[in-house]
């Protein structure tokens, strides 16, 4: 109300207005003003304000004695589900000044309100950091209220204060009270906490679909006017202290937000991602969202301000085009990829299709299936990525290579109806109601509508769009029992008090599967990890599940320079005896060598679990082969003679490589107690030198035996992850040390394995 009244008054220059003595006034004149035209107009309204409303202007002209404020109330705080702080609100201050009260405030003496301007122009310009010049300006301006500087912290506004009372500025100075959200951590998880805007109300977000929650109750401060003369212009009285807004803890974990942020980014910058990525860990059993992450997040504390990513799109723009430009990047900025954009899933999709057609009875695991590299249906011809066919597999192999003909068939064995009670009762046309805003609808062949054609194409994931937080959700039902849960970033509300008002828990939809279904997908998915196309997600000691998948972007949505668009994508659950958690990693639009779900978001996707189960305390389990390549402790042998050191080392099954020709070993790289793999090198300085340098080779393309001979020539050991190792195809694909970096011999460089002969490709040919 007042803010939108009083502005009138103001015109164009500042935003925030808050009434002062003057302003009623003004008002009134105005209200005045008006009912003079109005009279003018029309007799019978003059009649109706003087009779009717006479007791309203009474009233808002004795408040001219009496001042009744808003004390802004603290948004409340967001935290993650181990109580890390995410969002914070302080109390902040605006510095406003009223130039229209200098006349009364020094008696209109010309000399002494000139004097004052200068002083004050001075003092404030040096304590908040203005142009001096600036403020002048402000305090000439024919306004009853201008603010100068918005949200300073109380230091400096402790400093105005000093100044304005050892100035005696207090009718013309003065400081309100307002609010200033923080989020300590920067962008991480700003795609789930949302921002606010200036008047701290949220704009996207938790912040924005919590916004009721986390707004407090707003207090009340009355003042009332002293006699003239008096030091104290006002006394206060709180008639209502304002209420923090609640509290909201995210079902969020920081550190898998950290991991799933760190591979995400890594992976976008590596594969050239020209449309984002998005990388989703979700409980499977409750529907708690851990992580979502979205490539090229903003910073919250400046929501506004582009990353610099999109900042070199405004390059050369000027005027409307510049600001239409700003706006659309801005938006694309914050829009929640996993949650706002629909896009076809392609062969992830094919898990649905084989859980459906699982508990129809229509297969089973070792069913035996024919590839002949085409399908015909209706008419149309099918082409299986393998051109020249699979030819007889199983069930579970046509999942491993990812078999376009075998799942067409199964869709046509479902047939329309089926299909589509199964496409509805995993949820994929409905919204999923996550408690965040902008969820986006699906967009598929309704039954009506689907022909065998359309029927095919469904089956293995073309064709229609979802968005990943509904395809993450379907997955789950698949491998926990069988249940559709509903995703939640919120599990609590407290309100001021720490008081719980209330809680997000499993909310099971409904049961989509049985549990026989479940437990013999989540078999699947492994053998696709452990044997087919998802072996870039292989991590040693656990076992993972999944499902990768490429899906050609629609034509009509590209445009004509762009075609042949994908997107390349890794659904895994983990773990696999049992799942807990499911991860969709999602990169849209690769552009580098290779678009490949299998080939470039596997590997990331497998990186994120390796860290994440540890962490979540689950044990890892090595299998014989796994251990015979495991890391050892290095012996501490700086001390001993050099033959006895080398005799040492090589029982152990490591090589010496001395340096220098003294007969003693002085120091060792690498030092005892670290740890390094089966047939790793120790350098032995035996001279005055204590380390030599050598340069890091190139490993990618290499084979695994071919990375260990390099290595150990050039006096290095590697730690080896991605991929199974004993898979056939395996080849390093990036190493954590840049080729040509000299470095100490010794030194351990992690080299990244993957299988580059993967192909989930679901576009039909
Ligand atoms: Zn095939």
């Amino acid at each position: 109300m007042w803010q939108s009244l009083s502005s009138k008054f103001e015109g164009s220059r500042k935003m925030s207005i808050k009434p002062t003595k003057m302003m009623w006034k003004r008002m009134i004149t105005v209200v005045l003003l008006i009912t003079l035209i109005m009279f003018t107009v029309s007799g019978v309204q003059l009649t109706n304000i003087m009779i009717v409303k006479g007791d309203f202007y009474k009233e808002k002209a004795s408040q001219q004695q009496l001042y009744d404020t808003e004390t802004t109330a603290l948004r409340g705080d967001i935290y993650d589900c181990n109580m890390n702080l995410l969002a914070t609100s302080a109390t902040v201050w605006n510095v406003y000044v009223t130039p229209n009260d200098f006349k009364s405030a020094y008696d209109n003496d010309k000399q002494r309100m000139e004097t004052a301007k200068s002083k004050i122009a001075t003092g404030l310009s040096e304590i908040l950091s203005l142009k001096s010049e600036d403020l002048l300006e402000d305090l000439n301006q024919k306004s009853s209220y201008v603010i100068i500087k918005r949200n300073i912290e109380k230091q400096l506004a402790d400093k105005v204060r000093k100044f304005i009372s050892d100035g005696q500025f207090g009718d013309v100075i003065g400081l309100d009270e307002s609010s200033k959200r923080y989020y300590p951590n920067e962008s991480l998880a700003s795609t789930v906490l949302g921002f606010v805007g200036s008047d701290n109300q949220g704009l996207y977000g938790v912040e924005l679909s919590y916004n009721t929650q986390l707004t407090g109750t707003p207090g009340r401060v009355v003042a009332s006017k002293n006699a003239q003369g008096s030091d104290m212009k006002f006394s206060y009285e709180y008639v209502e202290k304002a209420k923090k807004g609640n509290t909201l803890i995210l079902t969020l974990d920081t550190y898998i937000q950290e991991v799933a942020e760190k591979y995400l980014d890594e992976a976008v910058v590596e594969n050239k991602v020209a449309d984002r990525g998005t990388c989703v860990v979700m409980n499977v059993k409750t529907g708690a969202i851990l992580a979502m992450a979205v490539s090229g997040d903003f910073n919250p504390n400046k929501p506004f301000e582009l990353s610099s990513k999109y900042k070199t799109q405004l390059k050369g723009l000027s005027g409307s085009k510049y600001k239409k430009k700003k706006a659309e990047l801005q938006n694309k900025m914050w829009r929640n990829k996993a949650v706002s954009d629909a896009y076809e899933p392609g062969s992830v999709f094919k898990i649905l299709t084989c859980a459906a057609a699982l508990e129809e009875g229509i297969t089973t695991p070792t069913t035996s299936y024919n590839c002949s590299g085409q399908i015909t249906v209706a008419g149309n011809t099918y082409h299986c990525h393998l051109t020249t066919g699979h030819g007889t597999q199983t069930l579970s192999q046509a999942m491993q290579n990812s078999c376009n003909p075998v799942f067409i068939s199964l869709g046509s064995m479902l047939g329309v109806k089926t299909f589509s009670k199964y496409f509805n009762a995993f949820g994929l046309t409905e919204k999923t109601g996550i408690d965040l805003p902008g969820e986006a609808s699906s967009s598929y062949h309704s039954e009506k509508n689907m022909g065998p054609v359309e029927l095919a194409s469904s089956a293995f994931g073309q064709t229609f769009k979802i968005t990943p937080i509904q395809l993450l959700t379907a997955v789950s039902a698949t491998v926990n029992g069988g249940y559709l849960v509903q995703p939640h970033v919120v599990s609590e509300v407290r309100d001021a008090d720490n008081k719980t008002v209330s809680t997000t828990g499993t909310v099971h939809k409904r049961q989509v599967v049985s549990k026989n279904t479940s437990e013999t997908i989540s078999e699947l998915l492994y053998e696709v990890v452990e044997l087919g196309g998802g072996k870039n997600a292989h991590v040693a000691g656990y076992k993972i599940g999944g499902k990768t998948g490429t899906s050609q972007k629609v034509a009509e949505n590209l445009s004509a320079s762009k075609t042949n668009l994908y997107v390349g994508s890794f659904l895994g659950v983990a773990p696999a005896d049992d799942p807990e958690i499911a991860i969709l990693f999602l990169l849209d639009e690769p552009m580098g060598d290779n678009y490949y779900g299998g080939t470039i978001s596997a590997p990331p996707g497998g990186k994120i679990l390796s860290e994440v189960l540890p962490y979540l305390g689950y044990e890892p389990h090595y299998s014989e082969e796994e251990l015979k390549s495991m890391s050892k402790n290095v012996d501490n042998v700086t001390g001993e003679k050099v033959s006895s050191a080398t005799s040492t080392l090589s029982a152990k099954g490591f090589k010496a490589k001395v340096v220098g020709d003294g007969d003693t070993v002085q120091s060792q790289m690498p030092e005892a107690g670290s740890k390094i793999y089966d047939g790793g090198v120790v350098v032995l300085y035996t001279g005055g030198k204590k380390s030599t340098t050598a340069k890091v080779p190139d490993f990618t393309g290499m084979t695994v035996s071919a990375v260990n001979e390099a290595a150990t020539n050039a006096g290095f050991n590697v730690s080896f992850e991605g991929a199974s190792l004993t898979a056939s195809g395996v080849t390093a694909y990036s190493q954590s040390e840049k080729k040509g970096t000299k470095l100490p011999l010794g030194t351990t460089i992690t080299v990244y394995f993957r299988d580059n002969t993967t192909v989930d490709f679901s576009a039909q040919g």
